[in-house]
């Protein structure tokens, strides 16, 4: 497994993964084979999250090669994460009450030896252990590694899925508040109030291709219920007319500029802004950071070689910059809880995908899934 911080590897990434694999996608996609055989997944997730290749450009890229029917298991893949995201917009408290909650949790489980054990890879659960390295040595895991994982976290070791979701935030190169934070509600069965994923053994063993077996869970654990009722907020996502002139601030979710709807209009100046594990109030793993500051210099470079003045500036600086700036939204997350609590006013700019799709994420996603082929056309 390897993340090649740069634009060039995620296209070279996605174009492998389209011509050599998409087409045994839907049928191979929940096979976790072990991290030195990924083929059958597109591992592009690091890349998405950080905006270095968008949605669109991963969908088109697949409609190139194959009609809607034969990739349709695919873009839905890849609309799960706009999905979210739109889910979480607007439902903010989610995000809210999950890191009020991790905050009273930390505190409770410091000494935990269960919890300690966990992070340690020290249960006694080979494969949850296996995973717990690979987190930390890879930085990824396979989805269906991270339903397991997620699963025997909450209902096997019977530890809060608010501190399982921090664990994966410090380590995943493609961290998201939204994917990440609902698809542990999802397992936990909060999600979708009374459904929750169970781990159980013969799956485990089936799709990690006989890799782990003998494996004692508890499979008989009710959903986790939560008393909080989020009813959806009436947040409208528009953008600003004229954009002629002004500078424009970018956040880690959105590295590449010039493929963004934006690309066209006259900037006076970009800035590229980083964010500190001071900042943030879940800690992220050295190689993490790492990974977000190679994206955003690549970003830089790109921007340099087209003669287009900009700087990376750290996200406290935002405040120095004396004339008006405008700023791709950078959505619900660490960025703009920062950007709030120290009352910065930007004026966002939002993607079109998010504008019009996010109309879409007030009901499950399976009702979301029905307007696929109307997002699909509109954008293709
Ligand atoms: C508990 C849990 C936590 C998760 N945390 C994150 C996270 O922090 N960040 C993150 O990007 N994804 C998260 N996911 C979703 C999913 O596991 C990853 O997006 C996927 O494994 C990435 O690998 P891939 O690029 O090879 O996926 P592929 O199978 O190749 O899918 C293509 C793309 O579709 C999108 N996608 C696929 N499945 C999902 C999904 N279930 N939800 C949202 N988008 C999806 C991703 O952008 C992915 O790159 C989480 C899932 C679970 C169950």
């Amino acid at each position: 497994m390897n993340f090649i911080a740069s634009r060039a590897s995620a296209i070279e990434k996605l174009d492998h993964f389209v011509e050599n694999n998409l087409l045994d996608y839907s049928k191979k996609r929940n096979f976790d084979y072990g991290p030195e055989k990924r083929s059958n997944v597109s591992c592009l997730s690091p890349y998405i999250t950080h905006g270095i290749i968008s949605e669109l450009e991963v969908i088109n890229r697949s409609l190139k090669k194959f009609s809607f029917s034969k990739n349709e298991k695919f873009i839905q893949e890849v609309l799960w994460r706009t999905y979210w995201k739109g889910w979480l917009e607007l439902r903010p408290d989610v995000w809210t009450d999950y890191l009020l909650e991790l905050s009273k949790l930390r505190k409770e489980y410091l000494k935990n030896q269960n919890y300690k054990n966990a992070i340690d890879g020290k249960t006694n659960i080979e494969c949850f252990n296996y995973w717990v390295s690979e987190l930390k040595n890879n930085n990824y895991l396979h989805n269906h590694a991270r339903m397991w994982f997620a699963s025997i976290w909450i209902f096997t070791l019977e530890l809060p899925w608010q501190l399982g979701a921090e664990f994966f935030m410090q380590h995943l190169f493609d961290g998201d508040a939204a994917s990440n934070t609902l698809g542990w509600r999802w397992v936990a069965g909060i999600q979708t109030p009374g459904k929750h994923y169970l781990a159980s053994e013969w799956n485990i063993k089936k799709f990690t291709n006989n890799r782990f077996e003998n494996i004692k869970l508890n499979q008989n654990s009710s959903p986790k219920v939560s008393d909080k009722n989020y009813s959806i907020i009436n947040k409208v996502f528009k953008n600003q007319v004229n954009l002629e002139e002004k500078n424009l601030i970018i956040f880690e979710n959105n590295l590449s500029f010039e493929i963004s709807d934006f690309q066209n209009n006259n900037f006076k100046k970009i800035y590229l802004v980083s964010n500190k594990n001071q900042n943030r109030s879940i800690k992220l793993n050295e190689k993490v950071q790492k990974f977000k500051s190679l994206l955003i210099n690549d970003q830089k470079e790109r921007l340099k070689s087209k003669s287009i003045d900009c700087e990376v500036i750290d996200i406290s600086e935002i405040n120095n910059i004396s004339e008006e700036v405008v700023g791709l939204y950078p959505t619900i997350g660490e960025n703009l809880d920062y950007l709030n609590s120290n009352n910065f006013k930007i004026n966002y700019l939002y993607r079109k995908l998010d504008q019009y799709s996010w109309q879409y994420c007030n009901k499950g996603f399976f009702n979301f899934k029905n307007y696929i082929p109307k997002i699909i056309t509109t954008f293709n």
